[in-house]
């Protein structure tokens, strides 16, 4: 229903000219190249049937200008694309936060919102690693609550074999002894490094804070960063001068002086956001990690709740009013499966949201790709189609003996989800069982095809198009 409220509301959004747009995800995620993708496809004119905009051939122009904060690395838009693109290479991944300036000239659908826009939005995209945005939890907890989350975390069952280094000799430690340099550097050296192994491709585990321990950024050895978590810690407070209120003083000012001037100068400030998520990393290690992601989505929903009894709403002046989460890298599936996969996550989303108490409502999932790989066809098996995807391995990639030197293609079968989600998610809960094996082989990005006429297209994708439109297209209509 339109009320005079929302059209105020309307014509202010479509009054400002710029957007800030956050792209995020755990490490690995794919924002580099889904950002990449983005402004290769808009200012290329790529293939967005679903993009309204560009459909209605009202996007007269898009291009890059400079970027508005002077303090913030530029996404190395230009680098990213040329090893994508003429080396056919993955790019440098996400390590810190970086922006870009895109800017979309364009004309409004409608004459009411003609006369009302400027007919030009810039969309300022801020890069930023997942790993940060869990951090955000970290203020609501003081050392001693953080020390008995994290501990408990390291001694479930999924975490107890790498978590046994640093737990056994954190238990040893006299947390009431004068405190020491050597000894505070060995043991938060000691839980950076367990933080590292459940990031690893077996375990592919989320829920892994303090986020800077695994992408220090420009803090790495910094005092901020050499703590770590006490367990069973006694009674009472620290005394002056002993390690326990060392590390303390340490987690304090790991919040001042990270995690609060991220939220205040960058996460507060975004309008809309992507949470790019790699479900078939997890999927592939097993339930444990699909769980753990799932515990990641609480912590990374409950950020974005919008709502009274939000920590973090009184300091937020810029509410974000839509959420987008990718489940990236579909292309690894026969689009047989990308339904199903939206479907799994979909629900793990729908349960996430429950309980980090957000109401769903402008929260969609999109199985996606932001480049495509693969291609598709299908062998007989029998009476059956068996369907499958092809795509030239990465140099080195072993495949059934063979080691594959980065210029052959192959076709393989990539497995397949199941087709009803209830039958996934009884696999999850009952960790016996494993959760439906995929064969997942890492492959060089495509090569770029050209039309009849010679026209180099685009960087090929799957439904980055309805990514767009969610994202941008009412601040475009
Ligand atoms: P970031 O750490 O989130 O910036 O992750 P990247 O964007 O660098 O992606 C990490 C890796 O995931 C890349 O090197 C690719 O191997 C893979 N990847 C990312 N996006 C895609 C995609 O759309 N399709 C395929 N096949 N692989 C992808």
């Amino acid at each position: 229903m339109i009320t005079v409220d929302n059209l105020v509301d309307r014509a202010g959004d479509m009054l400002r000219p710029n957007m800030r747009f956050g792209v995020t995800g755990l490490s690995r995620a794919g924002k580099t190249v889904f950002i990449t993708a983005l402004v290769h496809n808009l200012i290329h004119g790529g293939r967005l049937p679903l993009f309204k905009a560009q459909q209605s051939g009202r996007i007269a122009s898009a291009y890059l200008e400079p970027q508005p904060d002077d303090g913030v690395p530029r996404f190395q838009y230009e680098d990213h694309v040329r090893a994508l693109v003429e080396e056919r290479l993955w790019p440098q991944s996400t390590r810190a936060i970086s922006e870009l300036r895109l800017t979309i000239e364009y004309e409004s659908a409608s004459a009411w919102n003609r006369l009302l826009s400027s007919g030009k939005l810039s969309i300022d995209i801020v890069d930023y690693p997942g790993e940060w945005l869990l951090d955000l939890p970290l203020l609501q907890q003081d050392f001693a609550e953080f020390s008995r989350m994290a501990v408990s975390l390291a001694r479930s069952p999924a975490r107890i074999d790498l978590a046994r280094q640093w737990l056994e000799t954190a238990t040893n430690l006299d947390v009431r002894a004068p405190a020491d340099e050597t000894g505070a550097r060995g043991i938060a050296g000691l839980f950076a490094e367990y933080l590292r192994n459940c990031r690893s491709d077996e375990r592919a585990l989320s829920t892994l804070p303090p986020g800077r321990f695994l992408m220090p950024g420009d803090l790495e050895g910094s005092p901020a960063l050499t703590f770590a978590p006490l367990p069973d810690l006694p009674e009472g407070s620290a005394s002056a001068g002993s390690l326990w209120a060392m590390m303390e003083r340490r987690y304090e000012a790991y919040k001042s002086l990270v995690v609060k001037p991220f939220f205040r100068e960058h996460f507060a400030r975004l309008d809309r956001q992507i949470i790019l998520i790699d479900a078939l990393q997890a999927m592939n290690a097993g339930p444990e990690a699909v769980q753990d992601l799932e515990r990641a989505l609480v912590d990374i929903l409950s950020c974005f709740r919008p709502g009274r009894s939000n920590f973090l709403t009184s300091l937020i002046s810029r509410r974000i009013d839509r959420v987008l989460i990718g489940a990236t890298k579909a292309d690894h599936l026969h689009q047989e499966s990308h339904d199903r996969l939206e479907e799994i996550v979909g629900r793990l989303v729908s349960r996430a949201t429950r309980k980090a108490g957000y109401a769903k409502a402008d929260i969609e999932v999109i199985a996606m790709a932001a480049v495509r790989a693969t291609r598709e066809t299908n062998a007989k098996q029998g009476k059956d189609r068996l369907p499958l995807i092809v795509g030239t391995p990465m140099k080195g990639e072993k495949i059934d003996g063979k080691t594959f030197n980065g210029n052959t293609d192959k076709r393989i079968f990539p497995g397949d989800l199941p087709e009803d989600a209830d039958s996934f998610f009884e696999h999850l809960h009952d960790t016996g069982t494993p959760i439906p094996h995929l064969n997942f082989v890492r492959f060089r990005p495509p090569r770029l095809e050209r039309t009849a006429e010679g026209v180099t297209l685009s960087l090929p994708h799957i439904r980055l198009d309805r990514a767009f439109e969610f994202l941008f297209g009412d601040w475009l209509a």
